[in-house]
């Protein structure tokens, strides 16, 4: 399934009970009400559907991209609460004349008051957990405890929009649409069912073992696993996996980390995980012995399968883990396509495999380039940082570049800037693949 038919049936399903309204045949009412119930609807069913667009589904985040995905989450969680902040308001606005038979509305709320109440608590709580998802980096609470409260919130809100729209709802209440909202309803609960009991119960039947962990550079480790009792993970190099180490499955405890190793390395996975926060700062004490668990793959990184005549590599720091990936299943591979891998760090320190990468640099098609932007008086590579000035300085030096593919891996500014320049040096997006370290 590709990217464009995704959208056409994530387009036919949060519309499907406009039309079945618009099909129902009842009298019409005034222009407000039908605009009222018409925001209802659609901020129900695009709230119903977020609950597969949560990242954990490969069929969408492979196709569409992991920052698309959860950026599209976000932004569609923002129209829906816009809409579901309308729909009362529309009702009741002093431009909407009330019925002749409920001049006062007061009939309206006796009969519908069990509808209203679950509609009014799910409108409260869907503005306060859009509003703390927006405002997730600036509260002091644990990843763990947002993520729990993130998806029980959205389930508590589903099931009271459910009540809300079968008990008040003027359209909700015919047959066709009563099995529309059920069913949707029960894949929003069956979606976390899968990410939370079904995939952890997988994991457990394919555990892993950690084979060590030895450092990389200032805050940063390289993480082995070696698989226990069953033949490894099937990935493409550059994908990621989400990883738990030393927790159970059915816990929270789990992490986005990028593969650095290669399918062809071996069935052991390798990470390379650059400190930040709670789990992260643990990593290097990590014993070896100590069990693991991970989900995936997952990312659309990858460089398999396509059929650019070359390849240019940007990594920022932690970055390079999957361009190691990619780097490594290239070597395996034979894969004789030039390759220009462009690596910038703060420091000279902080180069993971400098060793590695100077021998696999030592292929006539591979190309190497280190930026440093803080150098050490004895630096003699480039200084600076990845940014439009030394991709139009690469492009002047190699010019048949504008047709290779682009692979960005780093912090957000530098992808963004990189991204940008690319483009404004013609080069087509659908050459251009990203990845941000950055999940919500
Ligand atoms: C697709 C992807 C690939 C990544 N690959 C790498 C890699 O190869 N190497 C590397 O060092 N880092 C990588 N990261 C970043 C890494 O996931 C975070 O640094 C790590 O999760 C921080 O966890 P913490 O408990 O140490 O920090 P915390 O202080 O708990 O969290 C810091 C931030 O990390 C993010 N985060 C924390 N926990 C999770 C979680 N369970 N799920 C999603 N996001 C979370 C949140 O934005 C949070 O604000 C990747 C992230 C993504 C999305």
């Amino acid at each position: 399934m590709n990217a464009r038919v995704l959208i056409i049936l994530y387009l036919g399903v949060v519309l499907l009970p406009l039309g079945l309204a618009a099909a129902s045949g009842r009298p019409p009412r005034s222009f407000w009400d039908e605009l009222a119930s018409g925001a209802g609807l659609l901020a129900f069913a695009i709230i119903l559907v977020e609950f597969v667009l949560s990242g954990r589904f490969r069929t969408v985040s492979r196709r569409l991209g992991m920052d698309m995905t959860m950026r599209f989450h976000q932004l569609i969680a923002r129209t829906a609460l816009l809409l579901a902040l309308l729909h009362p308001f529309l009702y009741l606005a002093p431009f909407n004349p009330p019925y002749v038979w409920d001049w006062s509305r007061q009939l309206t709320l006796y009969f519908e008051a069990e509808g209203l109440i679950t509609g009014t608590v799910a409108w409260l709580l869907l503005a306060t957990l859009v509003a703390l998802g927006m405002a997730r980096r600036q509260l002091d609470h644990r990843y763990e405890t947002w993520r729990l409260m993130h998806g029980l919130g959205a389930l508590l809100i589903a099931g009271l929009l459910l009540d809300h729209s079968l008990v008040a709802g003027r359209y909700s209440q015919d047959p066709a649409m009563v099995y529309l909202w059920t069913g949707l309803f029960a894949v929003a609960v069956l979606s976390l069912a899968y990410v939370y009991i079904l995939k952890p119960f997988q994991q457990t039947r394919r555990p892993w073992t950690v084979r060590g962990v030895r450092p990389l550079g200032p805050r940063t480790w390289e993480l082995t696993l070696d698989p226990e009792g069953h033949d490894g993970l099937t990935f493409d190099a550059g994908q990621f996996v989400w990883l738990n180490v030393g927790s159970s499955p059915f816990s929270v405890y789990e992490n986005p980390f990028s593969l650095s190793s290669a399918p062809g390395d071996g069935p052991h996975l390798q990470f390379v995980i650059k400190e930040l926060g709670d789990f992260t700062r643990t990593v290097g004490s990590i014993a070896p012995g100590t069990r693991a668990h991970v989900d995936g793959p997952y990312g659309h990184l990858v460089v398999s399968g396509r059929p650019d005549p070359g390849i240019v590599l940007l990594a920022g720091g932690v970055g390079i883990a999957p361009m190691m990936g990619i780097l490594r299943e290239l070597r395996h591979r034979g894969d004789g396509r030039p390759r220009l891998l462009v690596y910038g760090n703060r420091i000279a320190e902080q180069i993971a495999y400098a060793d590695e990468l100077a021998e696999m640099a030592e292929d006539p098609e591979m190309t190497l380039v280190h930026v440093v932007s803080e150098p050490p008086a004895d630096w003699t590579g480039r200084t600076g940082v990845v940014d439009g000035a030394l991709l139009k300085e690469l492009f002047a030096e190699t010019p048949a570049m504008r047709d290779w593919l682009f692979v960005i891996c780093g912090p957000p500014a530098m992808i963004e800037g990189a991204e940008k320049a690319l483009i404004d040096l013609g080069v087509p997006r659908n050459q251009i693949e990203s990845e941000r370290f950055q999940y919500d």
